[in-house]
């Protein structure tokens, strides 16, 4: 594939980036052409003049045409000769980077030593000669993508474009057809899609197919929420072929037993590898599902359609996937990401309050740890959180979902500590889960809690500042969660913790605030600080004595 265009238009940025994302090698041509020459671009022009250098070009051209596929970024001049472009034709797709010239000549300014001959002086003139001598020699040859924006957004638009086909029409509009995505989530394993808004369902069809998933559905739906909001999404798969499967949900059913029924399920249905199996319903449906997925006839694609605050904003994205064992919750899974992400607020308003408030508790977490202007946000707009109005809801949602795509990106598969932040007030959290048996307290719930221990010992380690810890409990009292559970048992607790005599603490992996906006990863939490702090998530009224 041929990126062409202007200096300053983003061939060799984009390049990369889309090499990546199509798993193929990226060449820079002028690279090329310089190492094989010995020299730099301007050295070959001013010794040996442009001939010389459109002869190199056009062979270095011919040399890549000949070799497996790979993404090439090339000069802006290239395509001038009728033979370089017929040779692109010939080997490939082509996609024309194409912006304005004041954002080229923006663009070409902040770059230092560019190396291009042809701009040193005079380079606004220059350009805008150059465009108008090239752009019919571009159009001839590659399909326009709009390059006037961030160099992610454009490898989305060629993305788009090659899905769509338009990569294949030159001197067409190869423009992004589909509605711009909340989100783009960029993995090794997959790029896609995250919707946040009212009314997705009803366009469902329309997504899916705008995200290039026009196959087979299976669609698995927990059974409350196909009750409540069923009929609104059959609606909106209309013209598109799908069974449907209504399952119970809960936690309790997030087990190894589901997964063998939803085996038996769908493969009685007959589904082939190029189906897609959709989950409609919260975090468990979305885990059960996503497993489902990951491993039936070695691996589908799968959409989730997320119906929890929750769900929304934390388990559906990032290809986290899995079930429950006996010994413990989410013990069995994998990384299987999702094609698309289908978040509508509308389904929301079904949810009992205390679910509510559980999701923003996880929205809470990612704001103290990654963003202090996103928890002001949620600060001035929590009563209209708790209430789900509209506009305040898919604005805070949408911003917890790209903070936590931002940190899948960095660390897809949870080695690099990346996205280790995200288990902020999830070690005393899953602790007072398993102390209370899973049953008291929702999993927000008890993170809202586990948050007020961790900043209880951030400040106490002089790492946050009080004040901060104090904001966070009057929001999280204020969205309605608890900050300390009196049903669990000190000593339940600590066994959950995994704590003995000798080993306090030191083993224990913390995500401790550092300021509101960081977060750090630490386990090394003096054992009086974390005893003090399971005082105080258990025993409050005698912490407030004392
Ligand atoms: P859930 O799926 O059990 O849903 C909570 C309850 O709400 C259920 O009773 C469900 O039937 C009901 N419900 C769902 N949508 C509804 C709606 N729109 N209206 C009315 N009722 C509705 O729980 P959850 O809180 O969404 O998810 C919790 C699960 O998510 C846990 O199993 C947890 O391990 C998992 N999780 C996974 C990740 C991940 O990265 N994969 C991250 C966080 C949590
Ligand atoms: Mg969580």
């Amino acid at each position: 594939m041929f990126l062409i265009g202007l200096s300053g238009s983003g061939k060799s940025t984009v390049g990369p980036l889309l090499a990546r994302q199509l798993a193929l090698p990226f060449v820079d041509l002028d690279a090329t052409i310089a190492r094989t020459a010995g020299k730099s671009i301007p050295e070959i022009f001013r010794d040996e003049g442009e001939a010389t250098f459109r002869e190199l070009e056009r062979a270095a051209l011919a040399r890549i045409c000949a070799r497996p596929a790979s993404v090439v970024a090339t000069g802006g001049g290239l395509p001038v000769d009728a033979r370089n472009r017929e040779a692109m034709r010939r080997a490939g797709d082509v996609i024309w980077l194409d912006a304005p010239i004041s954002t080229l000549v923006e663009r070409l300014s902040r770059a230092e030593d560019h190396g291009r001959p042809l701009l040193q002086d005079g380079a606004a003139e220059g350009l805008a000669r150059l465009e108008r001598d090239r752009r019919s020699l571009y159009a001839e040859v590659g399909a326009r993508v709009g390059a006037d924006c961030a160099p992610t957004e454009v490898v989305d638009r060629i993305l788009v474009a090659l899905r769509d086909g338009g990569a294949s029409d030159p001197g067409g509009e190869a423009t992004v057809n589909y509605p711009p995505a909340s989100v783009v989530v960029r993995t090794p394993s997959q790029t896609y899609p995250i919707y946040v808004g009212d009314g997705l369902l009803e366009r469902a069809a329309g997504l899916l197919r705008a995200s290039g998933v026009d196959a087979p559905l299976h669609v698995v739906v927990d059974a409350r929420v196909d009750a409540l909001h069923g009929a609104r999404l059959r609606a909106g798969l209309e013209g598109i072929r799908f069974t449907w499967h209504s399952i119970a949900g809960g936690e309790e059913r997030k087990t190894l037993e589901s997964v063998s029924c939803l085996y038996d399920a769908l493969l009685a249905e007959r589904p082939e590898r190029g189906h897609v199996i959709v989950a409609f319903g919260g975090g468990v449906i979305g885990d059960l599902v996503g497993f489902v997925a990951a491993t039936i006839l070695r691996g589908v694609r799968f959409v989730q359609i997320p119906t929890t605050v929750l769900a929304q904003v934390d388990s559906s994205v990032g290809g986290k996937v899995g079930f429950d064992h006996p010994r413990g919750k989410n013990l069995i899974g994998a990384f299987h990401q999702p094609s698309l992400v289908l978040a509508d607020r509308e389904v929301l308003t079904t949810l009992p309050p205390r679910e509510v408030a559980a999701g923003w508790a996880e929205v809470v977490k990612i704001a103290v740890v990654q963003d202090a202007a996103f928890f002001d946000e949620i600060e001035r707009t929590s009563e209209k959180l708790r209430a789900l109005e509209p506009h305040a809801t898919v604005t805070a949602i949408r911003k917890a979902v790209q903070l936590k795509a931002r940190l899948v990106e960095e660390d897809e598969r949870d080695v690099t500590g990346a996205r280790a932040i995200l288990n902020y007030g999830h070690t005393i959290g899953h602790a007072l889960e398993a102390a209370t048996g899973y049953e008291t307290l929702l999993h927000g719930e008890a993170v809202a809690i586990g948050m007020a221990a961790a900043a209880h010992i951030a400040t106490t380690m002089g790492l946050h500042p009080p004040d901060a810890t104090e904001r966070q409990r009057q929001l999280l009292l204020g969205l309605g969660l608890p900050q300390s559970c009196e049903f669990a048992e000190r000593a339940d607790v600590h066994a959950a913790l995994g704590l003995d005599k000798k080993r306090v603490g030191s083993r224990l992996a913390w995500i401790l605030p550092a300021g509101l906006g960081r977060g750090r990863v630490t386990s090394d939490v003096p054992d009086e600080l974390v005893e003090r702090a399971i005082d105080l998530v258990t025993r409050p009224a005698r912490l407030a004595q004392s």
